[in-house]
């Protein structure tokens, strides 16, 4: 299932690209340049707007390019501090893009950090057992163009909430790739996105406050390792010993523990940087001591922080979080080994903000229909 848009979408296209678009069309290379400040410093929302490009040339950039890859059509805001964004795509399908606000009390100017969560897929075909995501399947990879353009809603809803302090780079602090979807199996559309995203002459936005999060599909990570990246890698772990992981996500069967932990290894080794480990924890699946201790000993083999996430209820599926003694309980044993560890008591519980969640609710029943991979 490839989708190809009527016209390409501008905000996947490389400055080379349209480097080459302004020379084919007569014009001076340097209007490319001035093409991408309008679309990733000044992010206006029209062609008209960008007044020091000839309009013959707007005319024809219009006729080429498309402008607008998502369009937003619901902005839920939850009691705390999360927005999800529910954004439609030009073939009609849904994604969605999450905003959480952790407010911040140390001194400085700005009073809360904000965290971008996007999706990199429609659906996702690996059918992980707790996520909404996997019980739909997949449906088709996004474009670059796509991935990019949620990043640009979450700026274009910031910079309608202070238009006079529109900043040059985004006034957002990290992004993180774990909204619907497995990142790593659209894996040139995505690092394509976040060249766009880190370039100068993109968003500007730094690689190091990027974190990719995989199921842990190994080719994928060790290609990752051959190459020049600087963002940061999430694994989600989710089972510590084969037994269970394999339960609750099928692609374990294909890529078990001991082929996993040494290529999450070999890339923590390669780039330098900590490497996250995504746990959530799910009520007499995965909470038992057995599997801290597990985990205890591959997050110190990888030097390794651990992410405990209580599980978030998704409509359909009985299983539920633990309670706070138990969450505590498990958590003690990393502690007692010393192991870096947070609980993501989660923001954004009151609207579903765990991944896929908002989407399927506006879809079920009919469109449980995407391809799922069976290992
Ligand atoms: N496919 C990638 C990235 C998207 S999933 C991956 O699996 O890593 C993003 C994160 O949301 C993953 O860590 C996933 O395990 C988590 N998640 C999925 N369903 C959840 C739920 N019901 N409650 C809490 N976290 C969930
Ligand atoms: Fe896909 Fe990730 Fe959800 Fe698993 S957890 S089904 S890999 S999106």
């Amino acid at each position: 299932m490839k989708y190809l848009p009527e016209k390409t979408l501008i905000h996947g296209e490389s400055l080379e690209e349209l480097e080459a678009f302004a020379k084919e069309t007569g014009q001076p290379k340097f209007r490319a340049k001035q093409l991408t400040e309008w679309l990733y410093k000044k992010r206006v929302k029209s062609w008209d707007e960008m007044t020091n490009l000839p309009a013959a040339w707007r005319a024809q950039l219009e006729e080429s390019f498309s402008l607008s890859a998502v369009r937003p059509l619901f902005n839920s805001e939850s009691k705390d501090v999360t927005n999800k964004l529910l954004l439609q795509l030009g073939d009609d399908a849904f994604i969605e893009t999450v905003l959480i606000r952790a407010p911040m009390r140390g001194v400085g100017q700005k009073d809360s950090r904000i965290t971008v969560c996007i999706s990199t897929q429609v659906g996702c075909a690996y059918g992980c057992k707790f996520c909404a995501s996997g019980l739909m399947g997949w449906k088709r990879d996004l474009l670059p163009g796509e991935i990019v353009a949620q990043l640009l809603e979450v700026c274009h809803l910031e910079d309608d909430r202070t238009p006079r302090a529109k900043p040059e780079i985004p006034s957002f602090d990290n992004i993180v790739v774990m909204g619907m979807g497995e990142p790593l199996a659209n894996y040139d559309n995505l690092m394509k996105a976040i060249r766009i995203l880190n370039a100068d002459w993109g968003l500007k936005f730094g690689a190091r406050r990027i974190t990719v999060s995989t199921s842990g599909l190994v080719p994928q990570i060790k290609q990752l390792s051959e190459e020049d990246v600087q963002f940061r890698l999430a694994i989600s772990l989710h089972g510590a010993t084969n037994k269970v992981r394999a339960k609750i996500m099928p692609i374990n069967r294909k890529y078990p523990l001991e082929e996993l932990i040494p290529a999450a290894k070999a890339f923590a080794l390669k780039h330098g940087r900590m490497l996250t480990l995504e746990y959530i924890l799910i009520e007499d699946i995965n909470d038992s001591l057995e599997e801290a201790h597990a985990l205890t000993a591959i997050a110190k083999q990888l030097h390794a922080h651990v992410n405990l996430i209580p599980y978030n209820k998704v409509e359909g599926l009985s299983w539920k979080r633990p309670n706070v003694r138990r969450q505590d309980t498990f958590a003690s044993i990393l502690k007692k080994a010393e192991i870096s560890h947070t609980i993501r008591r989660e923001k954004g519980h009151d609207i579903d903000a765990a991944c896929g969640q908002l989407r399927l609710k506006e879809e079920i029943p009919d469109n449980l229909d995407g391809v799922r991979l069976e290992f």
